[in-house]
């Protein structure tokens, strides 16, 4: 049976998993992040873990890494939050120990892949993808394939939808995810409700809007003013089948899913919402999931891409 060994490069955990080709996990393992942070690290344990699983035939290993990659090249530009791997050719490094195939990409593409193939898009071929956390997230699955770049494109979260707004992690100033990352709300519920130091949680904002408190509700509603705004532009470019909303925020999904529905409503163009489906996401381990299917789809693609090439016929010789 052919499997493919796909890991989740998270903030906390990394995960790791044997996955079949129709997307089914056999085996899972996951290590915490900091273990894992240097590269030497890495490697070895990446190493390791295919020799554990060697009774499986692994075809190619898939990463779904948390920053900006170059996918065409396989190597990592930089991850925000995981200092020392700057222009890292990771692919090269790891392909030189585990002689097998291995392909990475930014890990909200690999979310989007699994939830599309798998999970609450599973069907579609047009999809929006975010995870809202801390930041946003963001991926575009068109003919049921990520939307490539040569570097990881689709970075929704640093679309601008307020010229004045304030500076955002990505150097720009006024992006979406200034105003829907989760310290943002926690922030701005410190500001509306006077108090000195804002909740730890967003679910506290969460709980607190569901009771009917006052603050946290115009929280919410805030939130879902911006995120449908910006939502309605990527509808009226991408005309997607559905919009898939994951992360720690989308924990709210139900409270704010009609706010949210509403300010699209406002501003989409109308044909384009005929059939939108709003969506949370589904998988538990979207990340190994979405890691192996991308390492079998480009497997397979470079076997067609290479059998294409011998099939060509061979330069004629003339002799004179
Ligand atoms: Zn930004």
């Amino acid at each position: 049976m052919k499997v493919f060994l796909g890991i989740d490069w998270g903030g906390t955990y990394i995960k790791a998993g044997i996955v079949n080709s129709s997307g089914k996990i056999l085996k899972k393992i996951v290590y915490s992040s900091s273990q894992l942070k240097r590269r030497q690290a890495f490697t070895g344990e990446i190493k390791r873990l295919k020799d554990t699983f060697k009774k499986y035939n692994i075809k190619a290993v898939g990463i779904g890494a948390p920053g900006i990659i170059n996918v065409e090249r396989g190597s990592i530009y930089y991850l925000p939050n995981v200092p020392g791997w700057e222009n890292s050719p990771l692919k090269t490094m790891l392909e030189k120990e585990l002689k097998i195939p291995v392909f990475i990409d930014n890990d909200a593409n690999i979310f989007a892949l699994a939830e599309v193939r798998k999970g609450a898009g599973r069907g579609m071929s047009r999809a929006i993808f975010l995870t809202l956390g801390t930041g946003l997230g963001g991926a575009v699955i068109f003919n049921g394939q990520i939307i490539e770049g040569k570097t990881s494109a689709s970075e929704l979260g640093h679309v601008v939808i307020d010229v004045n707004g304030k500076k955002c992690g990505c150097g720009g100033y006024g992006c979406i995810e200034t105003f829907t990352g989760s310290n943002h709300l926690l922030e701005r519920y410190r500001q509306l409700k006077k108090i000195k130091t804002a909740p730890k949680e967003v679910k506290e904002i969460f709980d607190k809007a569901k009771t009917g408190k006052k603050e946290a509700l115009i929280v919410w509603q805030e939130f879902s003013k911006y995120l449908g705004k910006f939502l309605a532009g990527m509808i009226n470019i991408f005309n997607p089948q559905v919009i898939i909303l994951g992360g720690g925020v989308s924990g709210a999904f139900n409270l704010f899913r009609p706010l949210l529905w509403q300010a699209i409503k406002a501003q989409a163009m109308w044909p384009q919402l005929t059939g939108l489906k709003l969506v949370k996401a589904k998988l538990k381990d979207a990340g190994i999931i979405g890691a192996a299917l991308l390492a079998k789809d480009k497997l397979e693609a470079d076997t067609r891409a290479t059998n294409a090439d011998k099939r060509k016929p061979s330069p004629v010789r003339i002799s004179a």
